[in-house]
């Protein structure tokens, strides 16, 4: 980085595609990031956009609010945050400021999540990131290869910008929150925000439009292995059961390319799967380190190759390692 003004808003490293997915309805597609960010749904109405998600920090908000310029004039009305995590929401703060009239939404549950969670997980990355940081330049010093020296210094550029970020993260709670169902009907789309029930989170928000037949879904599908450190592994095949019998086409992920409904069967049955696997050896009496020796091997036939589509990125195997830890812990 060669910057040397810290003056007005910091300037974004964060890098989206846009996508039309449906007449007014695209996707701003996140590329892989060391501080990782989430895609936007973008929703366009009559008399203004809905914005889906926010991303990992202020200037990643911004990237999207001037790539908006090449899509339409009108306004941001509503922001939703489907979820509490770090990369959906902490661009909120943008959005109130480019538009004044702007009202964040979420669900109640996801709402409460954030007080109670989020603002005290926001104090923990500040706390945090600087040891990462000095991890990443220890790395570099190290380094042997020109390959792996870009590397680390791409992602020091990144762990150094998110610092200052969330160091100086105003927090943008939403300021309306709806219990199980909330419809906002424009004039030319209805857009559903729904609660189907606990998965990537106690509190996952869909939205969904009917009419293109599109859905939003947040983490509860994503394109590589889920995470599921504050998740319910045993409710979400129960989640994505609901989810299924909505009508639509097109899916929206939080994380990777937009899909149709042959990924949501790809990755329901990853979810089964692996919970009855881990359900069936706990309650033979297996031991923690011996599902996580012998389940990888049942499922990888099925899954390791759809699920490794970002595999340098976010490998297959350590996920799925991650997502027994937390399934075990459930079931035992
Ligand atoms: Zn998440």
């Amino acid at each position: 980085m060669d910057c040397c003004s810290h003056e007005g808003p910091a300037k974004g490293d964060a890098k989206f595609d846009f996508k039309k997915i449906a007449d007014g309805v695209h996707v701003a597609v996140a590329a892989p990031a060391y501080k990782v960010n989430c895609n936007t749904a973008i929703i366009e109405s009559d008399d203004g956009v809905v914005i889906v998600d926010t991303h990992s920090k202020p200037s990643a908000a911004r990237v999207i609010v001037e790539g908006l310029g090449d899509i339409t004039k009108k306004p941001v009305r509503y922001v939703v945050n489907t979820h509490f995590h770090w990369d959906h929401w902490h661009g909120n703060e943008v959005y109130p400021v480019a538009y004044p009239n702007a009202e964040i939404i979420t669900n109640q549950l996801t709402r409460e999540a954030m007080v109670r969670k989020g603002l005290k997980r926001i104090q923990d990355h500040v706390r945090q990131v600087p040891g990462e940081i000095a991890k990443l330049k220890a790395d570099l010093a190290a380094a042997k290869s020109p390959g792996d020296r870009a590397q680390l210094q791409a992602d020091l550029g990144h762990a150094e910008s998110y610092l200052a970020e969330v160091t100086a993260l105003r927090p943008a709670l939403p300021t309306m929150a709806f219990e199980r169902t909330m419809k906002l009907y424009r004039r030319d789309r209805e857009i559903h925000l729904l609660y189907l029930g606990r998965a990537h989170t106690e509190g996952d928000v869909f939205v969904f439009l009917p009419k293109e037949k599109v859905v939003v879904t947040g983490d509860a599908v994503i394109g590589w292995t889920p995470f599921m450190g504050d998740g319910y592994p045993e409710d979400w095949v129960a989640t994505l059961d609901r989810l299924a019998e909505l009508d639509f086409t097109h899916i929206i992920m939080g994380h990777g390319e937009p899909a149709g409904r042959d990924w949501l069967r790809t990755f329901r049955g990853y979810v089964h799967d692996m919970v009855e696997a881990v359900r069936e050896e706990a309650a033979r009496g297996a031991t923690l380190e011996d599902v996580q020796r012998r389940v990888p091997d049942r499922l990888a036939p099925t899954y390791e190759g759809p699920f490794s589509t970002y595999g340098d990125y976010r490998p297959w195997r350590a996920g799925l390692l991650r997502n027994i830890e937390r399934t075990y812990a459930m079931v035992s």
